[in-house]
């Protein structure tokens, strides 16, 4: 039996009048959204001609994830991403939490040393990476001193030149679950949103009333697969506005009556379109995977551990079964696998160092540098790491993949937008594409690449890097073929 939300989603005419209402929220009016696109499914095209450079539409995500590991790079607002503390605690914070995982990667060595099963491959790497942390330790400890971190980290020291890098006071989530915010605002709405369900809670034993009910299935996320942090947003926050639009209607009651699953499809809509296959079904097979069946039975059981943690986190009477399916579950991490917009963030340290670096020659620069250089040092290529997310949005989730694409994606946190501008001419009729990966790789690397995005691409640079390799194959047979546009 199909699930009721599964079974709406190829309703063409619905499909259309939800995107026409996408396209007006974007103020896309340059663009028209085309159900069957030759080979590709759903797409984006122009409606009219559009000049280099233009705005092409600036919508909102949906839902949005800091990477996990990202977390030791940035502290940002887990609502808008915006950068939050202030330079000095940027500073520290990558400091300390680069120590702490050279840390643990040195006494990861030490413990395969002492293991004791010599010749091991995987002891041998253990040791190599264990060399190097050390390496890379001892390389930060001749700038900086822990007590250097401390201080920085608590707010202690006012470095030179950071008055022209004000960052919003951070604000914590109001059940001290560590989450932290921009503002009363990002975090008011972010506590709507999805987080009232979500959050773990205190984590100080403080307060023991606080329930943790949320901890397992945040354990199980973080040890498999951060993805299911990200669903979980999704069904919480359909469930919640499914409950709101109930509670505004008439009819009072939740359960399977038919106002709450006219609700819950109208929560669900902006999800609805953007479903592909199963997670377990569609992802690419690792190449060192050699049981694909009983990697894909693999997947299915950890979506199902995690769903059931889901389940037992946010069980509310207002709520239905109809979302906490397992099919609609592998349907959102599947179309996340495959629809998601990586966003980056620039960080306002790296802006710091370039305006130390900037400042005119002269005794006062110098006396800056005395500070700030030794942090320079320590933190290495580490100055330069931005905010990395990951994020869903209605419009952008519809634009299909080109290795020479004739959009580009910029994100702004001031706003929380994202903006797709036109990188040449696009004449009316064409398609708006994007690039999911990194243009400069060479073909092979690409298509590797967007294997896991379930495709084989064919966009005209693809076709024509493969008929040269092709002729190159067969002594230059097809010779005076012309390769495609390259810069
Ligand atoms: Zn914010
Ligand atoms: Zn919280
Ligand atoms: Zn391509």
């Amino acid at each position: 039996m199909c699930p009721l939300l599964l079974a709406q989603s190829h309703d063409p005419e619905s499909q259309l009048k939800y995107y026409n209402q996408v396209l007006r929220d974007a103020e896309a009016s340059s663009l028209d959204i085309n159900l069957e696109v030759v080979g590709k499914g759903k797409g984006v095209v122009a409606s009219r001609n559009i000049d280099e450079g233009v705005t092409v539409f600036t919508e909102r995500p949906l839902v949005n994830l800091q990477h996990l590991d990202n977390h030791a790079s940035a502290i940002v607002c887990q609502a808008c991403l915006r950068y939050v503390g202030s330079i000095e605690l940027q500073i520290g914070h990558k400091l300390r939490s680069l120590v702490d995982q050279l840390r643990g990667a040195e006494q990861g060595g030490a413990h395969a040393e002492s293991g004791g099963s010599a010749g091991d491959t995987e002891d041998e790497v253990d040791l190599d990476g264990a060399l190097e942390a050390g390496e890379r330790l001892e390389q930060i400890y001749a700038h900086v001193t822990p007590e250097r971190i401390a201080e920085l980290c608590s707010g202690a020291v006012t470095l030179p030149l950071t008055d022209g890098f004000r960052l919003p006071k951070p604000m914590p989530c109001r059940r001290g679950c560590g989450a932290l915010y921009c503002s009363a605002a990002c975090e008011a709405e972010a506590w709507e949103h999805s987080h009232c369900l979500l959050c773990t809670g205190t984590r100080t034993s403080s307060s023991p009333l606080v329930e943790l009910k949320a901890e397992p299935f945040w354990e199980h996320a973080r040890e498999t697969n951060e993805i299911f942090l990200l669903a979980a947003q999704v069904v919480v926050s359909t469930l919640l506005r499914a409950a709101r639009l109930l509670a505004g209607s008439s009819s009072g009651a939740a359960g399977p009556s038919d106002a709450y699953r006219s609700a819950l499809l109208a929560a669900w809509q902006p999800y609805m379109y953007g479903w592909k296959r199963c997670w377990w079904d569609s992802v690419a097979v690792p190449d060192d995977v050699d049981d694909e069946e009983e990697f894909r039975t693999q997947l299915k059981s950890l979506a199902s551990d995690s769903l059931e943690l889901l389940s037992a986190a946010i069980s509310d009477p207002r709520f239905g079964p109809e979302l906490l399916q397992l099919e609609v579950y592998g349907s959102i991490v599947g179309m996340f696998e495959l629809n998601n917009m990586g966003l980056s963030v620039p960080s306002p340290v790296e802006d710091y160092f370039l305006a130390v670096d900037e400042m005119e020659e002269g005794a006062e620069k110098q006396a800056v540098l005395q500070i700030t250089q030794p942090l320079l040092d320590a933190l290495d290529s580490e100055y330069a790491s931005p905010c990395e997310s990951t994020a869903f949005l209605a419009l952008q989730s519809c634009i299909n993949h080109s290795c020479d694409p004739n959009c580009t994606a910029v994100c702004d946190t001031g706003d929380r937008t994202v903006t797709v501008l036109a990188q040449r001419d696009i004449a009316a009729g064409e398609e708006i594409t994007l690039s999911y990966i990194d243009v400069t790789l060479p073909y092979k690397e690409r298509q590797a690449a967007l294997r896991d995005y379930g495709f084989v691409c064919r966009c005209t640079r693809c076709v024509a890097d493969a008929a040269a390799a092709r002729s190159k194959r067969q002594g230059g047979a097809a010779k005076g073929f012309k390769v495609g546009r390259r810069r």
